[in-house]
Protein backbone atom coordinates (compact mmCIF):
# COMPACT_ATOMS: atom_id res chain seq x y z
CA UNK A 1 0.00 0.00 0.00
CA UNK A 2 1.64 3.79 -0.99
CA UNK A 3 2.11 5.78 2.01
CA UNK A 4 -0.78 7.99 3.00
CA UNK A 5 -0.75 11.93 2.76
CA UNK A 6 -4.19 12.47 4.15
CA UNK A 7 -3.05 13.14 7.75
CA UNK A 8 -1.10 15.91 6.48
CA UNK A 9 -4.19 17.52 5.46
CA UNK A 10 -5.44 18.15 8.87
CA UNK A 11 -2.69 21.01 9.66
CA UNK A 12 -4.41 24.09 8.41
CA UNK A 13 -8.10 25.22 7.71
CA UNK A 14 -8.79 26.43 4.77
CA UNK A 15 -11.82 27.01 2.32
CA UNK A 16 -13.85 24.40 1.22
CA UNK A 17 -12.27 22.19 -2.05
CA UNK A 18 -14.63 23.54 -4.31
CA UNK A 19 -13.65 26.99 -3.76
CA UNK A 20 -10.18 26.37 -3.76
CA UNK A 21 -9.78 24.39 -7.29
CA UNK A 22 -9.70 27.32 -9.46
CA UNK A 23 -7.42 29.07 -7.90
CA UNK A 24 -5.39 25.86 -7.38
CA UNK A 25 -4.95 25.46 -11.22
CA UNK A 26 -4.72 29.03 -12.02
CA UNK A 27 -1.63 29.43 -9.54
CA UNK A 28 -0.07 25.89 -10.94
CA UNK A 29 -0.77 26.94 -14.53
CA UNK A 30 1.35 30.13 -13.80
CA UNK A 31 4.17 28.31 -12.24
CA UNK A 32 3.66 25.56 -14.48
CA UNK A 33 3.53 26.59 -18.19
CA UNK A 34 5.24 24.17 -19.91
CA UNK A 35 3.56 21.39 -17.81
CA UNK A 36 2.63 18.58 -20.34
CA UNK A 37 2.86 14.92 -20.79
CA UNK A 38 6.74 14.23 -20.39
CA UNK A 39 6.74 10.92 -22.96
CA UNK A 40 7.76 11.53 -26.77
CA UNK A 41 5.79 10.13 -29.47
CA UNK A 42 4.57 11.47 -33.21
CA UNK A 43 1.30 9.72 -33.52
CA UNK A 44 -1.53 7.79 -31.39
CA UNK A 45 0.40 4.35 -32.18
CA UNK A 46 3.69 5.50 -30.49
CA UNK A 47 1.32 7.53 -27.97
CA UNK A 48 -0.05 3.87 -26.78
CA UNK A 49 3.09 2.33 -27.08
CA UNK A 50 5.05 4.76 -25.04
CA UNK A 51 2.14 5.21 -22.14
CA UNK A 52 2.49 1.35 -22.02
CA UNK A 53 5.87 1.27 -21.80
CA UNK A 54 5.89 3.44 -19.06
CA UNK A 55 3.79 1.08 -16.73
CA UNK A 56 6.56 0.85 -13.10
CA UNK A 57 9.25 3.25 -15.01
CA UNK A 58 10.20 6.59 -15.54
CA UNK A 59 9.24 8.67 -18.90
CA UNK A 60 12.87 9.74 -19.25
CA UNK A 61 13.57 6.06 -19.32
CA UNK A 62 11.31 5.05 -21.58
CA UNK A 63 12.00 7.62 -24.21
CA UNK A 64 15.56 6.49 -23.96
CA UNK A 65 13.97 3.01 -25.30
CA UNK A 66 11.50 4.70 -28.05
CA UNK A 67 13.83 6.66 -29.61
CA UNK A 68 15.34 3.69 -31.10
CA UNK A 69 12.26 1.08 -30.75
CA UNK A 70 10.10 3.45 -32.97
CA UNK A 71 12.64 3.59 -35.78
CA UNK A 72 12.34 -0.20 -36.29
CA UNK A 73 8.64 -0.63 -35.12
CA UNK A 74 6.66 1.70 -36.98
CA UNK A 75 3.14 0.04 -37.93
CA UNK A 76 1.33 -2.59 -35.96
CA UNK A 77 2.41 -5.24 -38.32
CA UNK A 78 6.20 -4.59 -37.08
CA UNK A 79 6.04 -5.63 -33.49
CA UNK A 80 4.48 -8.93 -34.83
CA UNK A 81 6.45 -9.62 -37.67
CA UNK A 82 9.78 -10.19 -34.81
CA UNK A 83 10.40 -13.18 -33.01
CA UNK A 84 8.84 -12.53 -28.96
CA UNK A 85 12.36 -12.07 -27.55
CA UNK A 86 13.48 -9.68 -30.07
CA UNK A 87 10.92 -7.28 -28.69
CA UNK A 88 11.51 -8.79 -25.15
CA UNK A 89 15.43 -7.63 -26.48
CA UNK A 90 14.24 -3.85 -27.64
CA UNK A 91 11.99 -3.12 -24.49
CA UNK A 92 13.97 -4.64 -21.54
CA UNK A 93 15.16 -1.43 -20.05
CA UNK A 94 11.79 -0.40 -19.40
CA UNK A 95 11.22 -3.07 -17.17
CA UNK A 96 8.69 -6.24 -16.99
CA UNK A 97 9.46 -6.38 -20.17
CA UNK A 98 8.01 -10.30 -20.96
CA UNK A 99 4.69 -9.00 -19.37
CA UNK A 100 5.03 -5.51 -21.48
CA UNK A 101 5.90 -7.86 -25.15
CA UNK A 102 2.93 -10.08 -24.41
CA UNK A 103 0.30 -6.83 -24.13
CA UNK A 104 1.99 -5.33 -27.11
CA UNK A 105 1.64 -8.35 -29.06
CA UNK A 106 -1.59 -8.76 -28.21
CA UNK A 107 -3.22 -5.68 -28.60
CA UNK A 108 -1.05 -4.97 -31.91
CA UNK A 109 -2.97 -8.23 -32.89
CA UNK A 110 -6.21 -6.73 -31.86
CA UNK A 111 -5.83 -2.96 -33.53
CA UNK A 112 -5.30 -5.00 -36.80
CA UNK A 113 -8.03 -7.68 -36.27
CA UNK A 114 -10.62 -5.28 -34.92
CA UNK A 115 -9.88 -2.02 -35.98
CA UNK A 116 -8.38 -1.73 -39.19
CA UNK A 117 -4.81 -1.65 -38.08
CA UNK A 118 -5.79 1.78 -36.05
CA UNK A 119 -5.61 2.68 -32.49
CA UNK A 120 -9.48 3.34 -31.63
CA UNK A 121 -10.63 6.62 -29.94
CA UNK A 122 -13.18 5.26 -28.00
CA UNK A 123 -12.75 4.98 -24.46
CA UNK A 124 -14.50 1.62 -24.42
CA UNK A 125 -12.31 0.41 -26.76
CA UNK A 126 -9.39 1.35 -25.77
CA UNK A 127 -10.00 -0.90 -22.36
CA UNK A 128 -10.36 -3.84 -25.07
CA UNK A 129 -6.64 -3.98 -25.87
CA UNK A 130 -4.67 -6.50 -23.80
CA UNK A 131 -2.90 -4.55 -20.67
CA UNK A 132 -4.48 -1.56 -21.19
CA UNK A 133 -6.18 -0.37 -17.97
CA UNK A 134 -8.06 2.75 -17.01
CA UNK A 135 -4.91 5.08 -16.37
CA UNK A 136 -3.55 3.87 -19.75
CA UNK A 137 -7.08 4.63 -21.66
CA UNK A 138 -7.54 8.34 -19.86
CA UNK A 139 -3.99 9.57 -20.83
CA UNK A 140 -4.24 8.00 -24.53
CA UNK A 141 -7.66 9.70 -24.20
CA UNK A 142 -6.40 12.79 -23.07
CA UNK A 143 -3.37 13.30 -25.13
CA UNK A 144 -5.62 12.91 -28.69
CA UNK A 145 -7.84 15.72 -26.98
CA UNK A 146 -10.93 13.64 -25.86
CA UNK A 147 -10.63 13.36 -21.87
CA UNK A 148 -12.61 10.95 -20.09
CA UNK A 149 -11.75 11.33 -16.99
CA UNK A 150 -8.48 12.20 -14.94
CA UNK A 151 -5.52 10.77 -15.40
CA UNK A 152 -4.23 9.47 -11.41
CA UNK A 153 -0.70 8.16 -10.78
CA UNK A 154 1.80 8.78 -7.77
CA UNK A 155 1.71 12.64 -7.74
CA UNK A 156 -1.45 13.33 -8.76
CA UNK A 157 -2.98 10.54 -5.60
CA UNK A 158 -0.38 12.58 -3.03
CA UNK A 159 -0.85 16.57 -3.84
CA UNK A 160 -4.80 15.66 -4.08
CA UNK A 161 -4.40 14.15 -0.72
CA UNK A 162 -2.40 16.83 0.87
CA UNK A 163 -4.91 19.80 -0.90
CA UNK A 164 -7.58 18.11 0.46
CA UNK A 165 -9.33 17.34 -2.62
CA UNK A 166 -10.21 13.58 -1.96
CA UNK A 167 -10.05 11.13 1.46
CA UNK A 168 -9.96 8.47 -0.79
CA UNK A 169 -6.47 5.86 -1.16
CA UNK A 170 -7.57 4.10 -3.59
CA UNK A 171 -6.93 5.41 -7.32
CA UNK A 172 -10.59 4.61 -8.88
CA UNK A 173 -11.83 6.58 -6.09
CA UNK A 174 -9.48 9.48 -6.10
CA UNK A 175 -10.67 9.74 -9.50
CA UNK A 176 -14.20 9.39 -8.80
CA UNK A 177 -13.46 12.29 -6.27
CA UNK A 178 -11.27 14.56 -9.08
CA UNK A 179 -13.87 14.53 -12.30
CA UNK A 180 -16.62 15.90 -9.65
CA UNK A 181 -14.64 18.58 -8.26
CA UNK A 182 -11.83 19.90 -11.30
CA UNK A 183 -14.23 21.86 -14.29
CA UNK A 184 -14.25 19.76 -17.00
CA UNK A 185 -12.34 21.56 -19.66
CA UNK A 186 -9.52 21.39 -17.19
CA UNK A 187 -9.28 17.32 -17.10
CA UNK A 188 -6.39 17.15 -19.57
CA UNK A 189 -3.82 19.52 -17.82
CA UNK A 190 -5.16 19.23 -14.34
CA UNK A 191 -3.49 15.82 -13.77
CA UNK A 192 0.28 17.34 -15.83
CA UNK A 193 0.16 20.16 -13.28
CA UNK A 194 -0.23 17.73 -10.46
CA UNK A 195 2.68 15.91 -12.06
CA UNK A 196 4.68 18.68 -12.22
CA UNK A 197 4.35 20.26 -8.92
CA UNK A 198 4.71 17.42 -7.49
CA UNK A 199 7.88 16.72 -9.04
CA UNK A 200 9.51 20.19 -8.43
CA UNK A 201 7.74 21.84 -5.26
CA UNK A 202 5.52 19.02 -3.54
CA UNK A 203 7.97 16.71 -3.60
CA UNK A 204 6.99 13.62 -1.64
CA UNK A 205 9.44 13.67 1.46
CA UNK A 206 10.11 17.16 1.70
CA UNK A 207 7.57 19.10 0.37
CA UNK A 208 9.36 22.91 -0.69
CA UNK A 209 6.03 24.64 1.09
CA UNK A 210 8.02 27.88 1.52
CA UNK A 211 8.53 28.15 -2.23
CA UNK A 212 4.72 26.70 -2.92
CA UNK A 213 2.32 29.34 -4.60
CA UNK A 214 -0.68 27.31 -2.32
CA UNK A 215 0.81 27.55 0.97
CA UNK A 216 -0.88 30.71 1.63
CA UNK A 217 -4.88 29.70 1.94
CA UNK A 218 -4.96 27.16 -0.51
CA UNK A 219 -2.85 24.08 0.81
CA UNK A 220 -4.25 22.50 4.44
CA UNK A 221 -0.93 20.48 4.15
CA UNK A 222 0.90 23.86 4.37
CA UNK A 223 4.14 23.55 6.71
CA UNK A 224 4.70 27.36 6.61
S1 LIG B 1 4.35 22.18 -1.31
FE1 LIG B 1 2.48 23.36 -1.65
S2 LIG B 1 0.92 21.85 -2.20
FE2 LIG B 1 2.63 20.74 -1.25
S3 LIG B 1 2.12 20.57 0.93
FE3 LIG B 1 3.35 22.42 0.66
S4 LIG B 1 1.90 24.08 0.39
FE4 LIG B 1 0.80 22.16 0.02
Amino acid sequence: MAKSYLAEARRKKVAPKKERVRPVIERLAELHADAKIALRFANPLELLVSVMLSAQTTDVNVNRVTEQLFRKYRRPEDYLAVPQQELERDIFATGFYRQKTKSLRGTMQRILEVYGGEVPEAFDDLLTLPGVARKTANVVSAERGNPQGIVVDTHVRRLSQRLAFTRQEDPVKIERDLVRLVPREDWRRFPHLLIWHGRRVCIARRPLCEECPLAAGLCPSSRV
